[in-house]
């Protein structure tokens, strides 16, 4: 089926799917409040900030501040534009940082005295190259759960997006596998804002050759053969994508079979299975537990773009909030401006 959605609704679904899963998910991180799959996610806030009810939290934050480069003239895979981004996180860390990921503060914390100036990202990527050479546990899911903007900038070409989140990822995030899963996640959302279908993180041509056998389970689909018990904990980025595309795929199950498998194209039928599609994705990735917000947050960035901002339940898109001073209207702009 494909959706009745505008790339710009999807661009926008991208951000404002990104912001609501995560401030759905906040309130049940690593199980800061019980999970009630009955009555779904609710936006209560509390968490690990605490939160006020509908604010959002690290992964929203640190996606901002890409998105915020990406809105401006400066191409973020630029040096400049690194710089930028970089520049962005050190500012969040000391102004907005409700909370931080621990691979992150490791890496923000070694720059506390750095002047910000050019050859930030080149200092920020090599702390983070030093500290997966010296711990060799550098995947965790910090890089995959802030890459959904840098889906929204080259819309038209593959290549250049993938390397942009490569190069992103690894400002702090040195493994390989993180800098993957970036390059495959916005790939996905990517495609999906473009034509209109739901892409799946599939497109392993888009690795380097020698990478490609680390996702065999995502190519041959044998990554759901554990079940979700086998999805949580999802603190490693691999671990993470599996979960968050697991959630994208029970929304749109849950979606097929309320629409009894109707070919819906527009109206009033197709609307409903968009925001069955979102609503019951997000509730998927929350249900899964552990670090709920960040799995919702990655999941709703993809279900964003498969369903557009107007299918994002109206209870959610207007209680989502956070830092720096955005709400939905906010996000909506700032993405029609990284597409225009
Ligand atoms: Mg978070």
């Amino acid at each position: 089926m494909r959706a009745i959605t505008t790339p710009a609704d999807r661009a926008a679904g991208v951000l404002l799917g990104l912001a609501c899963g995560d401030a759905a998910g906040v309130p049940y991180e690593f199980a800061s409040a019980p999970y009630d799959p009955h009555r779904g996610p609710e936006m209560i806030g509390g968490g690990l900030g605490p939160y006020a009810p509908g604010e959002w939290s690290d992964d929203t934050q640190m996606a901002l501040c890409i998105a915020r480069v990406a809105a401006t003239d400066v191409p973020i895979d630029s040096a400049e534009g690194l710089d930028a981004i970089a520049r962005g996180f050190l500012e969040w860390v000391r102004e907005g940082a409700t909370d931080v990921g621990t691979q992150t503060r490791q890496v923000l914390g070694a720059l506390r005295e750095d002047d910000g100036g050019p050859g930030l990202a080149e200092r920020m990527a090599a702390i983070a190259a030093q500290l997966h050479q010296r711990t060799g546990r550098t995947a965790g899911n910090g890089a995959l759960m802030r890459t959904a903007p840098v889906a929204l900038v080259f819309v038209r070409d593959p290549e250049r997006t993938a390397r942009a989140a490569r190069a992103i990822a690894e400002l702090t995030h040195a493994d390989p596998l993180a800098g993957d899963s970036c390059v495959l996640w916005c790939e996905a959302i990517r495609a999906s804002v473009v034509d209109g279908a739901a892409h799946h993180p599939l497109a392993l041509d888009l690795l380097p050759p020698e990478r490609r056998h680390a996702w065999q389970a995502l190519a041959d689909g044998s990554w759901r053969d554990g079940g979700p018990a086998a999805l949580a904990p999802n603190g490693f980025t691999v671990t993470a994508l599996y979960a968050a595309l697991h959630a994208a795929e029970q929304g749109r199950a849950a979606a097929d079979s309320a629409s009894s498998g109707a070919e819906h194209v527009s109206g009033p039928a197709a609307a409903q299975h968009a925001e069955t599609t979102y609503r019951e994705g997000i509730a998927a990735a929350v249900a899964l537990g552990d670090d709920t917000d960040t799995i919702a947050a990655i999941a709703g960035s993809l279900l964003g773009a498969w369903c557009g901002a107007n299918a994002i339940p109206g209870e959610w898109a207007g209680a989502v909030h956070g830092w720096p001073g955005h709400d939905a209207a906010g996000l909506r702009e700032l993405a029609a401006a990284i597409v225009g």
